[in-house]
């Protein structure tokens, strides 16, 4: 264990490694060893990367394009990055203002890396995407956690921020829509946030990455986008895994002020260098090629949303709210606590996830991953078929609980 080695610094003893990334190589590992999982775990599309994205792939591989690039991206792709916010989000950016990184979590890790000093207060509202905390942590400031509520949609009110806003506050997370909760911020509410963060000077790191996947004609909008003086605030992250299938490939991007971008490009030169090449020219495809794959993908997940929550929803001790985007459900599962099974007593979310997991052969995420032990998450971006076998298995499994 890092906690155990003293020569170890005392970053690396501190930090976690990614419970979601380390719940899917568990369920891989159990499959290796022939036990049939079914993995609601990790959130990443289970569709293929569409063949134009591949093509354009091979054709740079074909052509030679195979060497290093500029370190913060080439100019093709953040001119398709440029073109994309105009017409998506109604924002305007010069390049010197966009930076390709190798994912959006390599963006964001980027941000930290440029923004954040000893002892800076970073406010995280709860449930929250697992790396925000760490990332935080691994740059020496402190995650300030604000809680949100299912009754408010688990949507951030005003008051709940203002309140834990000091003077070492430096900025805010903000996730719409948001894993794990599906949450995708009204105008309204993202005008309230805009308008404190401006008075207290507070940025706003906005991460859209699920800004494609939304329902129910909810619509993604970029705080950014609400007038000129909070974008000069907010640092937008974004990235092609979620839209187009694309987790493997590693590229995500980062729009913002251009002292912040050339501060991350200069940390990105020193550390990993450019995105890959290849990958660059296929996220110029995603970008700019035919769209009608993600409308495709997102009628697929919406279909199986409304099932998976049904399902949960007549499972006693289990409630679980519809949520407007992404691809995850995050039922609230504190009715079953107290409850037991063989040698099993479900005390807490992680008892519930290993229960189903080692019991059934079902991989979830515990809430206490996300801040919050009250629910589990799972991704529905997995077959129709596998959801329903899965969600066959955890009724079986709760049903045993006595
Ligand atoms: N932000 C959120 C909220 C996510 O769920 C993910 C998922 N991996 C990321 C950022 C990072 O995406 P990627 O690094 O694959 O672009
Ligand atoms: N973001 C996805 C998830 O939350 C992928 C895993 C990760 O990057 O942590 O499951």
């Amino acid at each position: 264990m890092a906690g155990e080695v003293s020569w170890l610094s005392e970053r690396a003893r501190r930090i976690q490694p990614s419970p979601t990334l380390a719940i899917d190589s568990m369920a891989k590992a159990m499959r290796a060893e022939g036990k049939d999982v079914i993995n609601f775990g990790v959130g990443e599309p289970d569709f293929d990367t569409p063949d134009n994205i591949k093509e354009a792939a091979f054709r740079a591989i074909k052509e030679g394009f195979t060497r290093y690039t500029p370190s913060s991206g080439i100019p093709e792709l953040k001119e398709a990055i440029i073109e994309k916010l105009e017409k998506d989000n109604n924002l305007l950016y010069s390049k010197d203002e966009i930076i390709v990184s190798c994912g959006a979590k390599h963006s964001l890790y980027n941000i930290a890396q440029a923004l954040f000093d000893k002892d800076d207060e970073v406010i995280i509202p709860v449930p929250y995407w697992v790396s925000y905390p760490e990332q935080v942590a691994l740059n020496d400031a402190k995650p300030v956690f604000v809680k949100t509520h299912e009754e408010n949609s688990f949507i951030l009110k005003p008051e709940a921020l203002r309140e834990c806003i000091t003077k070492k506050t430096k900025a805010l997370i903000l996730n719409s829509p948001s894993n794990p909760t599906g949450t995708v911020y009204t105008k309204k509410a993202l005008e309230a946030i805009a308008e404190i963060c401006l008075r207290h000077n507070v940025f706003i790191i906005s991460d859209e990455i699920y800004e494609k996947l939304t329902y129910d004609g909810n619509k993604h909008i970029s705080i950014a986008s609400l007038n000129e003086e909070i974008k000069k605030r907010v640092i937008v992250v974004n990235g092609i895994s979620k839209a187009y299938a694309m987790t493997g490939w590693r590229i995500g991007y980062a729009a913002g002020p251009r002292e912040l971008v050339r501060a991350m490009a200069a940390i990105q030169s020193q550390s990993t260098s450019n995105p890959t090449s290849i990958a660059q020219k296929a996220a110029v495809e995603a970008l700019k090629g035919p769209q009608d794959s993600v409308q495709r993908m997102v009628e697929e997940f919406d279909r199986r949303r409304r099932f998976i929550v049904n399902e949960l929803r007549s499972i006693p001790g289990i409630s679980c709210i519809i949520p407007a985007g992404a691809f995850y459900v995050f039922p609230r599962i504190d009715g079953l606590f107290g409850k037991r099974y063989a040698g099993y007593m479900i005390e807490n979310s992680s008892a519930l996830s290993m229960y189903l997991l080692k019991e059934v052969f079902v991989a979830t995420v515990p809430g206490s991953a996300f801040g919050d032990d009250r629910y589990i998450r799972l991704s529905y971006a997995t077959s129709m078929d596998n959801i329903k076998r899965g969600l066959q298995r955890i009724r079986e499994a709760i049903e045993r609980l006595r």
